[in-house]
């Protein structure tokens, strides 16, 4: 079997893009990941000029790639000033790799680096949070992540918070919201901010994450990492199966699952009342609705000692 060669030059493809069936050398690949993260990050909702970001970064594939076009392509176009925010969850042989990689590569590329820990913050590592009901995982540590990045980027005076989501996880986040009859979530009536709030913003939404992955392999930012011991558990698993399989069948499922919420997003904007921010009042954070889901969490898991 030939290797096929690249439809933009004589080079040896190693990407084949199953929805224009255009193949890519690693040259014209890691251009067309460049160029569509550019035209993200320069879109609505994306970064301006001179702007403080602060960067969720695991230390996994993703946020590696992420942090890396984020400091080579981002900041010098736009004179951004960037810092790392690395969340050690206290998961016990899967966190100290992960955290040394992060380390290394934000000295790599020269960006500031943080890391904030669970322990520190929560009074209680991850391990010890679940344990008991392994099954949550997830989502206890899904709603501890997203209040401690929110407070590390305001504290560390961000414009911006910007994380790896990429297509994949967002076709799969739109899927779990139908299956979890989350249709609040689904109409996408979500506030434009709030007081104290940092913006998020998600300069890899537009790209496969097997085009996020084979960047980062072709510049040296792909670690080999355990992968998280409580991920088999979360409806995320289930679902991204369910969607790679569609995707295969028919390429550019995700993509239309996307632009489908969009266009619904946009109808329906006006129609229905605005989601609002109030304020917690055991712990003064801004919170979306009635309640405060990390300290009903952190409660409910002191009350567990
Ligand atoms: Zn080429
Ligand atoms: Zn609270």
């Amino acid at each position: 079997m030939t290797t096929p060669s690249c439809s933009l030059c004589a080079g040896p493809a190693v990407y084949l893009d199953r929805v224009t069936g255009e193949h890519l050398c690693g040259v014209h690949l890691a251009a067309r990941v460049e160029e569509v993260f550019r035209s993200t990050f320069r879109g609505p909702g994306g970064l301006s000029a001179n702007e403080r970001v602060a960067v969720a970064f695991s230390g996994g594939k993703d946020s590696s790639v992420l942090l890396h076009l984020l400091a080579t392509v981002a900041a010098p176009e736009l004179g951004l000033s960037l810092v790392a925010l690395t969340i050690d969850e206290g998961i016990d042989r899967y966190r100290e790799e992960t955290v040394r990689a992060a380390r290394a590569l934000a000295a790599r590329l020269g960006v500031e680096h943080r890391i904030v820990g669970f322990g520190d913050a929560c009074g209680a590592s991850l391990d010890d949070l679940v344990a008991g009901r392994a099954a949550r995982a997830c989502t206890i540590c899904g709603i501890l992540r997203r209040r401690l990045l929110q407070q590390a980027a305001r504290d560390l005076g961000a414009d911006r918070l910007a994380t790896g989501h990429c297509l994949d996880d967002e076709a799969e986040s739109i899927v779990m919201n139908w299956l979890r009859g989350d249709l609040y979530r689904s109409a996408g009536v979500r506030p434009a901010g709030g007081a104290g709030m940092v913006p998020r913003t998600k300069p890899l939404a537009r790209l496969l994450e097997k085009e996020v992955v084979l960047y980062g392999i072709l510049h040296d930012l792909a670690p080999t990492l355990p992968e998280c011991p409580y991920a088999r558990h979360a409806l995320r698993s289930g679902v991204r199966g369910m969607v790679h399989r569609a995707e295969h069948r028919w390429p550019g499922t995700m993509a239309r699952v996307v632009a489908g919420q969009v266009a619904l997003e946009n109808r329906l904007r006006g129609q229905l009342p605005p989601a609002r921010f109030t304020t917690c009042p055991a712990c003064g954070e801004p919170v979306l609705g009635e309640s405060c889901r990390a300290c009903a969490l952190l409660g409910r898991a002191l009350e567990n000692h």
